[in-house]
């Protein structure tokens, strides 16, 4: 019964969205876990909730123009998708990367929802963009570029309306430039984006908010079988905000990290990558903007495996934190063969449906980005209570929520998502927890 709509409802999508396979792949997700869900509760049948959640509620789509250091002029598309604000305003962050279109803001803003309904704060989703690529620009050209985008998007933003963050290609940096031309636009000193400088209203933790949490995460899962993070080995791929905070946080509670990557390639460390070596990708990466392979001339015992990911090597537990799609099936067995237990999404969807299979298949440990990176976003929203307050908290305070916050996603998917053998499906579990409180809200605001 089941599967027939299933099969119904993701025809309707499609002819909807023919051209977003990115967005299909997450609806798709989504609808195999709530439409049985649904089936099995009245209350939300006949509603079209599903219908009416993979409609954003607002897509703006603008043109970025600026000028380059020797002059030249430079074209590029902006977009901000808003999907939902039935529980909150729409929160979510901005990627700057050239693979960047309407399909993978689509998928990015409605995983959003979920991800946010299942901090228990009040936030919507939404997400947005451009296919700027900030790799090899200078500081000055990402200024411009920055201003020039917010010189459109200032219009449909706002502390109450929308409230924008960091992804791929946005950090801190973006953020800033961001922020001054919002406020000179407006004329307002408003939290209007997370993600700021401890200068301007930004919070403490929230660079590690993202990293930390999914490492929080999977200590939860860890602990549902009496395992910890001391003494494993960890594959961790990406090098960039998230990637980092994994990385110091696992190393902090005993493990091993013995991998980092970047677009052109993987680093691989048997020895592992310590609080030192950290230090110089973090140098490497944020104030150089350099490649991960200089890691492998500073410390020559370090292999560099061009144009690789780390899902060949041998460890025990890994945490994909570099983009969609960048573990697929092969790499899903090649990891359980290995000895993988554990498996912890710092990225959003960065495992295929095939790959996602294979873990639950073998019944190891595996938590689905929208649950185990939500601590970004999460700690987005302290910022914006704090600065609603004008007040900030204390590091220890910010990163004592954080905690609790993770603890309180993970037992939601173990509430909605343990099976009668007692395996967790986290995916089952994210899902539904988030689709309920954002659901229950749609109904009771009405057809609007
Ligand atoms: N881009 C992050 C995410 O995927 C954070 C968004 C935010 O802080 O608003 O959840």
């Amino acid at each position: 019964m089941s599967e027939s709509k299933i099969v119904a409802f993701m025809e309707y999508v499609e002819a909807l969205n023919s051209n977003e396979p990115e967005f299909l792949q997450a609806v798709h997700e989504v609808a195999e876990v709530i439409i049985p869900f649904i089936e099995n509760n009245p209350k939300y049948q006949g509603k079209k909730l599903l219908e009416r959640m993979i409609e954003p509620e607002r897509t703006i789509m603008f043109r970025v123009p600026w000028m380059d250091d020797k002059g030249e002029i430079h074209v590029n598309r902006g977009i901000r998708v808003e999907m939902n604000s039935a529980i909150g305003p729409y929160k979510g962050g901005l990627r700057f990367h050239p693979t960047v279109n309407l399909s993978v803001l689509k998928f990015l803003g409605f995983e959003q929802v979920l991800k946010n309904s299942l901090t228990t704060l009040p936030m919507g989703g939404g997400k947005g963009g451009s296919n700027f690529n900030p790799k090899g620009k200078s500081d000055a050209e990402v200024m411009k570029f920055c201003q020039s985008f917010m010189g459109e998007l200032f219009r449909h933003i706002g502390a109450n309306t929308d409230i924008p963050a960091g992804d791929i290609g946005v950090g801190g940096r973006e953020i800033g430039y961001m922020f001054g031309m919002y406020k000179k636009l407006r004329n307002e000193f408003t939290g209007v984006l997370t993600g700021k400088g401890i200068a301007y209203g930004g919070s403490l933790m929230r660079p590690e908010a993202t990293g930390y949490g999914t490492v929080y995460f999977a200590q939860n899962m860890l602990n549902t079988r009496n395992y910890s993070f001391e003494g494993k080995t960890v594959l961790i791929s990406g090098s960039g905000n998230v990637a980092q905070y994994a990385a110091e946080k696992a190393t902090e509670l005993g493990a091993k990290v013995i991998t980092m990557s970047d677009s052109s390639g993987t680093i691989y460390d048997e020895d592992g990558i310590d609080e030192e070596k950290l230090a110089f990708i973090m140098d490497l990466k944020n104030v150089k903007r350099g490649r991960i392979e200089e890691y492998a001339k500073e410390y020559p015992k370090a292999k560099f495996l061009e144009n690789t990911r780390p899902w060949n090597i041998k460890g025990a537990i890994a945490l994909p934190c570099a983009t969609q799609n960048e573990l697929n099936e092969t790499d899903a067995k090649n990891l359980v063969s290995n000895g993988c237990i554990c498996v912890s999404e710092g990225a959003n969807m960065p495992s295929t449906p095939d790959a996602v299979a294979v873990f639950q298949k073998k019944k190891i440990l595996y938590a689905v980005g929208k649950a185990s990176n939500a601590g970004g976003v999460a700690v987005s929203g302290l910022e914006m209570s704090q600065n609603t307050l004008g007040y900030n908290w204390k590091r220890e305070e910010v990163d004592a929520k954080l905690r609790e916050i993770m603890d309180d996603i993970h037992a939601s998917c173990v509430k909605y998502g343990k099976e009668e053998d007692g395996y967790i499906d986290y995916s089952k579990g994210a899902n539904i927890a988030g689709f309920v409180k954002v659901a229950d809200a749609m109904l009771e605001q009405g057809i609007v």
